[in-house]
């Protein structure tokens, strides 16, 4: 069904576009400067996407992992934003190995004041692709193109956009690192990064304010081509009103990859800030029958699926 080699194919094509980019040599935001609401590019989110993917796999600790730290960094300095990473050592459930884990924020300031949105999704990818169907490959890293680049890619044409047209209120864009390292069955080994970045709150100093945010929006595995987003069970049950308020958004949008229908319960990066007391929804679709196998590459995504996701945010932002 899903083409192993996709992630791979286009590497050499993507780097000219992707270092203009990164020079700042001038790849627009969606929308115009005169848009209320600028529009969210699903094209352009999906190049972000493979652009994750060609760097290889974003283990903790590997080169991958560190590059897509720097570009995400590298490109909130030349757009004139704050930015930070914060590192700790961990231990690895799956290898018992010690490893690193750097989370990073990214402030967009707001033009008014308000309580602020928070939007986080993981970056690091699965060490292991241990729900292949075929043996031999269950010792590969996962290609992490929907569990892992699709939040991030989402996020990082927000902060383009952000950054072209100011959103009201402050955005604060959290990536995680560490999300996927644990052991299959052990959700406490999971999550390690945002785990961390809650309890270790002032590490992050002004970029992450003392004030109660108006909600936190966690986007995992959004890029699925056959997309479908129920209700997150731990999000209905700790967070109704803000749940309501963000599918309530999408519904009114037209959006229909998400449903009004309750989902399972899934412990995710949304988990340590409902602990906080913080509002949070997770925006998963754990419907995907490439989850954590060699088959999560770019060919199982879609700018369609992506664009939908965007497209939410980017009202939530502009239109609070
Ligand atoms: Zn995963």
């Amino acid at each position: 069904m899903f083409s192993r080699r996709a992630g791979l194919a286009c590497r050499a094509k993507l780097w000219p576009w992707l270092m203009a980019m990164a020079l700042g040599a001038g790849v627009p935001a969606a929308a115009g400067p005169t848009a209320r609401i600028p529009g969210f590019s699903g094209a352009e989110a999906m190049a972000l996407l493979r652009y994750q993917c060609d760097l290889g796999p974003r283990i903790p600790g590997s080169p991958g992992n560190r590059a897509l730290q720097d570009t995400l960094l590298a490109q909130a300095e030349q757009l004139g934003l704050e930015g930070r990473r914060g590192c700790f050592q961990a231990v690895s459930p799956l290898t018992g190995k010690a490893m690193p884990v750097c989370n990073v924020v990214i402030t967009i300031g707001g033009v008014e004041e308000g309580p602020a949105l928070w939007l986080g999704a993981h970056f690091d990818t699965r060490p292991i692709c241990d729900h292949d169907p075929d043996p031999e490959r269950r010792s590969l890293p996962l290609p992490g193109a929907n569990d892992g680049a699709s939040g991030v890619a989402v996020l990082w044409q927000i902060m383009n956009i952000a950054a072209d047209t100011r959103p009201p209120r402050d955005v604060v864009l959290m990536f995680f690192d560490g999300e996927d390292s644990g052991r299959s069955g052990d959700p406490e080994g999971f999550c390690l990064g945002s785990a961390h970045l809650v309890e270790h709150w002032r590490d992050f100093g002004s970029l992450l304010p003392a004030e109660r945010p108006r909600g936190m929006i966690l986007l995992d595995m959004v890029g699925d081509a056959d997309l479908g987003i129920p209700q997150e069970g731990y999000s209905l049950a700790h967070a109704p009103d803000w749940t309501a308020e963000v599918f309530g958004r999408a519904a009114v949008l037209g959006l229909p990859a998400f449903t009004q229908a309750r989902g399972g319960a899934v412990y995710d990066d949304h988990i340590p800030f409902l602990r906080a007391g913080i509002p949070a929804v997770d925006l998963i679709d754990f419907d995907y029958p490439a989850w954590h196998t060699s088959a999560d590459v770019p060919a199982a995504c879609s700018p369609a699926s992506l664009e939908q996701v965007g497209r939410l945010l980017v009202d939530l932002i502009y239109n609070p």
